[in-house]
Parts: structure tokens; C-alpha cells; sequence
């Protein structure tokens, strides 16, 4: 028989994901994955054909490759199409982005051209605050807003820079560039931090290697057609279905 999973409260509700407790599994909680869309600060709405689904099955077979190379994250099992269980964590409020080409908010900080390939990867801090529009902060400002500690700042670093050096080849061998993208993080209740969130279309930048085609959330937000397209086309590079 499988196991049920019965659904008590709901702690978090993003714009792209919820977040449950659930009866009699204490320290795990259920994820599920919306079809829901936003971009720019939740100005831009709207939805994407089967996203939760796509995303919650990027997320499984990612999260579990990263597992089977040492990266410590919260993903358990998948469920359900669009929901999984994960451990419970309490989550560093800074988004940790990646980038290997420039693009994006990078095309404003810097003179580099869209499709400039950097000759190291830059990482970078944001800070978790939709008030604030999740600014970009350095290591002081993290330390004297006490949400990190330098060790911490250290880990997300290392683990950053590991998961990019196992995700650019993942995707190239799919036929797709990984141009940047997003991390979150946790502490577990030992306080030892792991990988959270999800690692999809909607936190990456995906263009394909022969065309430099986008196939990532870039479409929605600037209108550029074949949105459904473009995330059916990377579940089938990845997944095979
Ligand atoms: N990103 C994200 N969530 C955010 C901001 C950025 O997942 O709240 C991802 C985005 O999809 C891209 C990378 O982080 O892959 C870098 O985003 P960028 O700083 O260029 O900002 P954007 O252009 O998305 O505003």
C-alpha cells in the first residue's frame, strides 16, 4: 500500500509553490509546484501550460542526481505529479545566483554583452525581502543584518560553485547552456546548511547549445512566445517524456 500523506496546514504560499505540514511527519513537509507564473516582483501574472508538474519532476531528478554527488538538499520523494516531500528547513533568506554567460540583471551591473561567456563564474547574494525587491547584497551587509554567518556565507559559496560544476555539464550533455541561475538554502535542525527550493526553468536560464534558443522563463517574462513549449522541450531533454 502506499504510504498517505494527509495535509494539516498550510505554512507558505510563494508564487510559485506551497508549502504543507502534514500528519505524522514530524520535520518533513509537502511541496507542491503551481502552474502560476510571475515575473518582475509579482507585476507580471500569469500561467504556464503543466509548470507544476514539469518543475516538481526537474526538481525530483536534479535534487536526486545532486544527492548522488554529495550535495546535501532537502528532497525526499516525489508523491505525487507536483507535489514531494522535503525536509523541514529553516531557510537563509538570500538567493544565491550563479552565472556562466552574461545576461539578465548582469546586462545593467556590467558592460558585458547578452551571450558573453564569463571567464569564471560570478556568484552573488540577494536578499530574501519581497518589500525590498530582493536587492543584491555583499558579505558585510549579510553579516550585519546577522542573517549569515561568515562561515555560512563560506558554504553557500562552495556549494554554489559545486553545484554549478555538476550542473553545466549535466545540461550540456541535453543539448542546453546553463547561463545562471538561482540557489536557496537551509539549515536542518542540526544547523548544518543544505540545498532547498527547486532547480527548474522558472530559477534557471536555459538557452540551447546549437541556437542559443531561450527555453526557460525568460520567454514569459518578455513575451517571446512558446512558453509551454519551451518547458514541455527541457522536461523531454531531461526526463525523456
Ligand atoms: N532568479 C530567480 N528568482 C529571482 C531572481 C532571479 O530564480 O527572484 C534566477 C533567474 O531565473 C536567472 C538568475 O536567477 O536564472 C539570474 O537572474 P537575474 O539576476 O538576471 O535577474 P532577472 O533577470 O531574473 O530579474
Amino acid at each position: 500500500m502506499p504510504e498517505k500523506y494527509t495535509k494539516i496546514k498550510k505554512i507558505y504560499e510563494g508564487k510559485a509553490k506551497k508549502l504543507y505540514t502534514l500528519k505524522g511527519h514530524r520535520g518533513l513537509l509537502l511541496q507542491e509546484f503551481k502552474d502560476d507564473a510571475t515575473a518582475f516582483n509579482a507585476l507580471k501574472k500569469g500561467k504556464i501550460q503543466n509548470k507544476g508538474i514539469i518543475n516538481c519532476e526537474l526538481t525530483a531528478f536534479i535534487f536526486t542526481y545532486l544527492a548522488k554527488k554529495g550535495v546535501k538538499n532537502h528532497f525526499v520523494k516525489q508523491i505525487n505529479e507536483n507535489e514531494m516531500l522535503i525536509k523541514q528547513l529553516k531557510i537563509v533568506p538570500i538567493e544565491v545566483v550563479i552565472r556562466n554567460i552574461a545576461a539578465g540583471s548582469l546586462l545593467k551591473k556590467t558592460k558585458f554583452k547578452e551571450g558573453h561567456e564569463l571567464s569564471k563564474p560570478i556568484v552573488e547574494f540577494y536578499y530574501k525581502d519581497d518589500s525590498l525587491g530582493d536587492p543584491m547584497i555583499s558579505d558585510s551587509h549579510a553579516l550585519a543584518m546577522k542573517i549569515a554567518t561568515e562561515k555560512d556565507l563560506k558554504t553557500l559559496k562552495q556549494m554554489a560553485e559545486k553545484i554549478n560544476s555538476l550542473l553545466k555539464p549535466f545540461f550540456r550533455k541535453r543539448e542546453l547552456k546553463l547561463v545562471d541561475f538561482k540557489l536557496e538554502f537551509g539549515k536542518d535542525s542540526t544547523g548544518k546548511i543544505m540545498l532547498g527550493d527547486e532547480i527548474t526553468p522558472d530559477t534557471c536560464r536555459l538557452w540551447d547549445v546549437k541556437t542559443n534558443k531561450k527555453l526557460d522563463k525568460d520567454r514569459f517574462r518578455f513575451d517571446l512566445g512558446g512558453v509551454n513549449e519551451a518547458y514541455a522541450e527541457v522536461r523531454k531533454r531531461i526526463l525523456g517524456k
